[in-house]
């Protein structure tokens, strides 16, 4: 098919042509005395975008799955509890990987379309009298249901108590995208990856630890090797890595990181706010579909799932859009497949690149029986992004 393939999945995302470049390169030895300059670019450049001051971000060669099984088993005992709230399919699976691997888990089931139930959490740990409850768990960003949590709330309900656990926030679909505090959120262990708002191909486990996590990890007797903190901190403090790092991708983070730096992370949040308001406008106003997300405190800026109407089936939207049009939108998963199809908007995107998605969402849409006003998804976007400022603290103009 001639032209491009638009990729507008919630990840992987698009590759800048940029860091595309920069991962051209030769192989070349990871014992070299110059290698530490590379790697200590990217370990140090990562803390910004983290957050930390005090954190050690450390990268595996796996992806955000990884990350979550090294929180896992680094830091908690076999058969430790821990505390999450499940409302979509990523949440679903850290949880389902607590159980898997012999931990307890204490689930509050939550309506996909809602984020983390501050309340209930709250409840649970004030309940912990004994501090049974070793690490609480939360998705930041659920990018099944394109639902954003308040993390600095559940560190708040946690503090409010006295709770002594740490905490785990997957962010894998905010990460770089939308504003993630590790130091002043108190968060232990962030888990993320390289192929959302890092703009990586995916194979990288981008993850922060907190010194407390660190503690954690040297007296936590469940069994890991590969994943092993103590071994991953301790060469990288020397600059070097305990086994083979892929060094194309440690190229690719670096310029990743340089252009999250040259834009400025508070534009980079502010961007995609921004574009973000012109996909909610194009299904709300214009298509008058509803979203996953329930309520406008839980719409999330890297990723939007629209619900499809009755008697249509969301995945013969994304199959029409793939085969017709050659755009990849996000499916449906589990509990809510078929009934929605998703729109990613993070990482490397400007309005006219989305302006494809809607496009070509509503032709998909349009094509498979879904009544909507062709050109009114389009005519919404256009309409918020003309009348908001990409720019922060600007009018629009
Ligand atoms: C993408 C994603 C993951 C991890 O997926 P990988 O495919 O292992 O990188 C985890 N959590 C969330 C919220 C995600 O969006």
């Amino acid at each position: 098919m001639a032209g491009r393939n638009f990729l507008f999945v919630p990840g992987p995302t698009n590759v800048p042509d940029r860091v595309l470049r920069a991962m051209t390169v030769a192989m070349e030895d990871h014992r070299s005395p110059i290698f530490p300059e590379l790697s200590r670019a990217c370990l140090n450049g990562l803390k910004p975008v983290f957050k930390t001051v005090t954190g050690s971000p450390i990268i595996f060669p796996s992806s955000g799955t990884g990350c979550w099984e090294a929180a896992l088993t680094n830091c908690l005992n076999p058969g430790d509890k821990v505390l999450t709230a499940r409302f979509g399919q990523f949440s679903h699976l850290w949880a389902d990987m607590c159980t898997r691997l012999g931990f307890e888990v204490e689930l509050l089931e939550t309506p996909w379309g809602e984020g983390a139930p501050i309340d209930r959490y709250l409840a649970c740990l004030s309940a912990d009298k004994q501090h049974k409850i070793k690490a609480v768990l939360v998705c930041q960003n659920e990018t099944a249901t394109g639902v954003t949590s308040d993390v600095a709330a559940v560190r708040q309900a946690m503090d409010s108590v006295g709770h002594p656990a740490l905490l785990f926030v997957d962010s894998v679909s905010a990460l770089g995208s939308i504003d993630f505090r590790m130091d002043d959120w108190g968060v232990d262990v962030c888990v993320s990856g390289s192929q959302k708002g890092l703009m990586l191909p995916a194979g990288m486990g981008v993850t922060c630890v907190s010194e407390k996590a660190l503690v954690a990890a040297k007296g936590a007797t469940s069994r890991r090797c590969y994943f092993d903190y103590g071994d991953m901190v301790t060469s990288n403090a020397s600059g070097y890595f305990p086994y083979t790092p892929s060094i194309p991708m440690l190229y690719g983070l670096r310029e990743s990181l340089a252009m999250l730096a040259e834009e400025g992370l508070d534009n980079v949040f502010h961007r995609h706010h921004y574009l973000a308001g012109g996909v909610r406008a194009a299904a709300l106003e214009g298509w008058k579909l509803k979203l996953c997300a329930s309520a406008p405190r839980w719409f999330s800026d890297t990723v939007t799932a629209i619900m499809v109407p009755d008697g249509i089936n969301g995945s013969e939207v994304i199959a029409r859009a793939f085969k017709r049009y050659n755009l990849a939108l996000g499916a449906g998963l589990s509990k809510v497949a078929g009934k929605l199809f998703r729109i990613g908007h993070l990482g490397d995107l400007n309005e006219l690149m989305l302006l494809g998605a809607i496009a070509g969402s509503e032709m998909a849409m349009l094509d498979v029986g879904v009544k909507l006003e062709p050109g009114s998804g389009v005519a919404a976007a256009q309409n918020y992004w003309r009348t908001h400022s990409p720019v922060i603290g600007a009018n629009a103009a």
